[in-house]
C-alpha cells in the first residue's frame, strides 16, 4: 500500500513542526510526542516512535513512542540497547536519509540480525528517517506497521524528510537543553551542599554586570533572589561594605586584565543585617564578545575571621575588660615615645591603681571584683581621648598613655593633671556592681616623656613610685614622678584659678610709667598691669602673663587691659593739659595680637571709649612676630592705619632679625633693660646697645632705653644718642590717680624735673 500524505495534511503538519520549532523547551516533550503521533496517525503506522543515539555508550533508546490502540508499546524494551544489533541499519542509515522497508521478510542477507529482531517484534514493515544532529545521524524518527506493507510516494518521503529536519532540530534544542538541566542540576545539587553560593559572573563590556548562574545559597546569604542577580548583579555588589569596595572593583580589575584568579575577602551587609567576611574565590575567561566570566564562590568566613581575631586578642587583649596587656602596651609605649620626638611634644604614663580593691574582691567575691575592674575599663576608655592607650597591668591596676602635650615641661605637666582628675572624678562616680552600690577611689602615678630614651619599664616603675605616693598622701589624689615637677604643676593650678576670679573680684589694675624725652619732658606712659591677689599680694606679670597666654585667659585680660587704657586717655582728652598729650603704651601678648578679631576689637574700643587712636601705642614683643609674617605685617598696616604707634618691646632678647625690621611698619624699639642694667660696666651690653641706636636711626625709628635707673646709665644712653628713656630714675610704675598728679607736677616744673 502505497502511503501519501495529501496536501492538506502536509500543511498540518507543517504547521505542527513549525509550533514545535517554537515551543519552549519544557513544552517540546509534549510538541515531540503529538507530531509523532499525528504522523503515525497519517501514515496509519502502528508505531510511531523516536529513537535517539547515546554516543558515548554506543547505545540507542526510545525517547517518545505512540502506539495505535492494540499495538504493544516498545519504549520500555528499546532502552540502552546496543547499536551492534543493527549493524546492517546502521549502515543503511549512514547513506539514506530515509529508509523504507516494505517487507521485513525480503530484507537482504546482510540484514540478517534485523530481520530477527523485526520479526521478533511482529514487525511486517517499516519507515526509518534519520536524524542529522550536527551532520552526524544521532536519531531515527521510526514508523512500525505490523500487519500491512508500507511503500511512500516521493512527496510524502520528501515531507517525512523535512519533518525529520525539523525534528532534528527540536530534538538537538532540547538535548543540549537536557544537558544545560542536567549540568545546572548537577552543579544546584552539589552548590545545595556546599556551604557557600557557587556562582558564574559576567561582566559585559559595556560594564553591565549579571549572575547568569548562582546558587540557591545567595538567598540564605544576602537575601536576593538567585534569578533577580542572573539580570543584574549590582543588588549583590551594592551590600558590599563601602570601606571593601574599591579593593574589590580593583581586585576584579586585575583579575580582568591579567587573567589570575580573583581572591580576595571582604565585609558585606547580610540579609539579617548582620556584618559577614566574605571570601570570594574565582576564575577569569574571556569570551569572544569580550565579555567576562568568573566561575567561583563566596563562603562566609565570619567565624574563622573572628576566631582571627580573638586569637589576637588573647596575645594582645586582656581577656576581662578587652582592654590592651602589656604586651601591646609596649608596643603603643613605643609608638608614642616615637611619636613625642617626632612631634617635640610630652605624653604621660598614667598609673592607676585602685584603693582597696582587695576589700571588695574578698567581701563580695571575685565576680563582683571583676565587675568592679570592667566598669572601671569602660570609664577609663570614655575619659580618655580616642588617641590615648588605656591597658590593664593585671590586678586592679590601669595603665594610660596620653598623648599631644605641650612642649614646655610645666605646662604639659598641668594639662595632664587636668586629664587625670578628669579620671578621677569618673572613677569616684558610684558603681552599680550587679546590685551592689560601691564607691570606690583610685590612687594616680604620673610621669612625663618626652623622648626616646627612657624604656617602658623605667616610665613603669616612675609611674608607680608616684602612684605609691598618691597612696601615702591619703589616696584618691594624683601624684607626678618628679617632686619638682609635682610642686610647679600644684603651684600654677593654684594660681590659675585664683587668676580666673581675679578679673571678676576687680583684683587687677594697670599702672603707669612714665616715658621722658632728653630734656626730661614727659612724652608717654607705658600701662602695666598689677595682680593684688589676697593670699598672695602683688603678684608680677612676669610671673602671671605667661600663665594666662598658656590658659588662654590672656584673652579676656588684654582685652580688660585696653578698655581700662582707653577710657583713662579718654578722661585725659579734654583737658588739654600735658596729659591729653601723652601717648600710652599697652602691651599686647602674642596670643592676643594673632586673634583675628584684634584690629576690630581694638577699633570698637576706641569708639565705645572716645579715646584718639594718636594716644595709643601698642607694644609687641619679637615673640609676636615669629608667626605667618604675611598676618603680622597686615595687623600691623591696619593698626597704622587707624593712627596708632607700633612698639617692638624687649628688642635684642628675641629672634631678632633685620629682615623683618626693614620689613614691619614700626615705629619704635626698646632697648631691653638687660642691656642697660650694666650698660656702663660691661662693654659687650653697651656695644648691643649702641647697635640697636644705630639700626633705628638708620631705619628712621625712634629708641626708648628701659630700665633706667641711674643718673650714669642715662648720661652714657644720651651720650650714644638715645632721646627717650623710661625706669625708675624717672619713677615706678604709679596707680593711675598719682600718675597723674606725678605728670601735672613734672609739666608744672619746667625746667629740670622732679628726677
Ligand atoms: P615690659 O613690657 O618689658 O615692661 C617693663 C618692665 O620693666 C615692667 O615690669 C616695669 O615695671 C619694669 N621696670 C621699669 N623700669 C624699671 C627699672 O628701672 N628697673 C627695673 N628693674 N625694672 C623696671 P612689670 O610691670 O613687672 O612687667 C613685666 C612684664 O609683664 C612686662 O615687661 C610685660 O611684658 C608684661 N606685662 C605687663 N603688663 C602687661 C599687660 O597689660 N599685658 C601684657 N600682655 N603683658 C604685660
Ligand atoms: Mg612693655
Ligand atoms: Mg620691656
Amino acid at each position: 500500500m502505497v502511503k501519501a500524505v495529501t496536501l492538506d495534511q502536509r500543511e498540518f503538519v507543517y504547521r505542527l513542526s513549525l509550533s514545535l520549532a517554537r515551543s519552549k523547551i519544557d513544552e517540546l516533550d509534549g510538541s515531540i510526542h503529538g507530531l509523532i503521533a499525528e504522523l503515525g496517525d497519517r501514515l496509519g503506522a502502528d508505531r510511531a516512535y523516536l529513537i535517539m543515539f547515546e554516543e558515548a555508550s554506543q547505545t540507542i533508546s526510545i525517547t517518545h513512542e505512540a502506539c495505535r490502540k492494540g499495538a504493544p508499546p516498545q519504549q520500555e524494551a528499546i532502552q540502552n540497547v546496543p547499536m551492534a544489533r543493527f549493524p546492517w541499519l546502521m549502515d543503511q542509515l549512514q547513506i539514506l536519509s530515509i529508509l523504507v522497508i516494505p517487507e521485513v521478510e525480503e530484507l537482504p542477507s546482510d540484514a540478517e540480525e534485523e530481520k530477527l529482531e523485526f520479526r521478533r517484534e511482529s514487525i511486517r514493515s517499516l519507515v526509518l528517517v534519520g536524524l542529522k544532529l550536527e551532520g552526524q545521524v544521532s536519531g531515527i524518527l521510526g514508523f512500525d506497521f505490523l500487519d500491512q506493507s508500507c511503500v511512500l510516494d516521493r512527496e510524502t518521503e520528501e515531507f517525512l524528510l523535512q519533518v525529520g529536519e525539523v525534528l532534528g532540530a527540536s530534538v538537538h534544542r532540547q538535548i543540549l537543553a537536557s544537558r544545560n538541566v542536567r549540568f545546572e542540576n548537577s552543579l544546584y545539587r552539589y552548590s545545595d551542599q556546599f556551604p557557600g553560593v557557587i556562582f558564574q559572573f559576567r561582566m559585559y563590556p559595556d560594564g553591565q554586570t549579571t549572575f547568569p548562574f548562582i546558587s540557591n545559597r545567595v538567598e540564605d546569604m544576602f537575601g536576593l533572589a538567585a534569578d533577580v542577580l542572573s539580570k543584574d548583579a549590582r543588588p549583590l555588589l551594592d551590600l558590599i561594605e563601602d570601606t571593601d569596595k574599591a579593593s574589590f572593583f580593583k581586585k576584579v580589575d586585575e583579575s580582568r586584565r591579567r587573567m589570575t584568579p580573583f581572591e580576595t575577602d571582604f565585609r558585606a551587609r547580610k540579609c539579617d543585617g548582620a556584618r559577614a567576611w566574605i571570601e570570594a574565590r574565582s576564575v577569569p575567561a574571556r569570551l569572544a564578545d569580550e565579555s567576562m566570566t568568573w566561575h567561583g564562590y563566596f563562603f562566609d568566613v565570619t567565624d574563622r575571621k573572628q576566631s582571627e581575631s580573638e586569637i589576637e586578642k588573647l596575645a594582645f587583649y586582656d581577656p576581662l575588660t578587652g582592654l590592651p596587656n602589656r604586651r601591646l602596651l609596649r608596643d603603643r609605649l613605643a609608638q608614642a615615645l616615637t611619636g613625642s620626638t617626632r612631634d617635640h611634644d610630652h605624653g604621660a604614663l598614667v598609673f592607676i591603681d585602685l584603693d582597696h580593691f582587695k576589700n571588695i574582691n574578698d567581701s563580695a567575691g571575685h565576680l563582683t571584683g571583676d565587675e568592679l575592674l570592667i566598669q572601671v575599663g569602660e570609664r577609663l576608655r570614655q575619659t580618655v581621648r580616642a588617641w590615648d592607650t588605656v591597658a590593664r597591668l593585671g590586678g586592679d591596676e590601669f595603665v594610660l598613655i596620653l598623648k599631644g602635650f605641650p612642649t614646655d615641661t610645666a605646662n604639659a605637666a598641668a594639662r595632664v593633671e587636668k586629664v587625670c582628675e578628669k579620671v578621677r572624678d569618673a572613677l569616684n562616680e558610684p558603681y552599680d556592681l550587679n546590685g551592689i552600690e560601691y564607691a570606690g577611689t583610685p590612687s594616680i602615678g604620673v610621669t612625663l616623656f618626652y623622648d626616646h630614651t627612657t624604656t617602658l619599664e623605667e616610665l613603669l616603675s616612675q609611674a608607680d613610685m608616684a602612684m605609691f605616693r598618691a597612696k601615702e598622701d591619703g589616696r584618691n589624689c594624683i601624684r607626678f614622678y618628679d617632686s619638682m615637677m609635682q610642686k610647679k604643676v600644684s603651684e600654677r593650678l593654684a594660681m590659675e584659678s585664683d587668676l580666673r576670679s581675679a578679673i571678676r573680684k576687680d583684683q587687677l589694675a594697670v599702672h603707669y610709667q612714665v616715658l621722658v624725652d632728653e630734656k626730661g619732658n614727659p612724652v608717654g606712659a607705658e600701662a602695666l598691669l598689677r595682680w593684688q591677689c589676697p593670699g598672695r599680694g602683688m603678684v608680677s606679670p612676669a610671673e602671671f602673663i605667661p600663665l594666662a597666654e598658656e590658659t588662654g585667659l590672656i584673652e579676656s585680660i588684654g582685652y580688660w587691659v585696653l578698655e581700662k587704657v582707653l577710657s583713662r586717655i579718654a578722661s585725659w582728652k579734654n583737658r588739654g593739659d600735658a596729659l591729653s598729650e601723652l601717648q600710652v603704651s599697652v602691651n599686647v601678648s602674642a596670643r592676643q595680637f594673632h586673634l583675628p578679631s584684634f584690629c576690630s576689637t581694638v577699633m570698637a574700643l576706641l569708639r565705645k571709649t572716645g579715646a584718639s587712636p594718636r594716644n595709643l601705642k601698642v607694644e609687641i614683643t619679637e615673640s609676636a612676630l615669629a608667626y605667618d609674617l604675611e598676618l603680622v605685617e597686615e595687623t600691623l598696616r591696619t593698626l597704622r592705619s587707624m593712627g596708632i604707634r607700633i612698639s617692638l618691646d624687649d628688642f635684642g632678647t628675641g629672634y631678632s632679625s633685620l629682615g623683618y625690621l626693614k620689613r614691619l611698619s614700626l615705629d619704635e624699639l626698646k632697648i631691653d633693660q638687660g642691656f642697660v642694667r650694666d650698660i656702663l660696666d660691661d662693654p659687650n651690653d653697651a656695644a648691643i646697645a649702641e647697635t640697636i641706636l644705630a639700626l633705628a636711626s638708620a631705619l628712621k625709628l625712634s629708641a626708648v632705653a628701659e630700665g633706667v635707673e641711674t643718673k650714669g646709665q642715662l648720661e652714657r644712653l644720651v651720650s650714644m644718642g638715645c632721646t627717650r628713656f623710661q625706669g625708675y630714675y624717672f619713677s615706678r610704675p604709679l596707680p593711675a590717680l598719682e600718675f597723674e598728679k606725678l605728670i601735672e607736677k613734672a609739666s608744672g616744673e619746667r625746667k629740670r624735673r622732679a628726677w
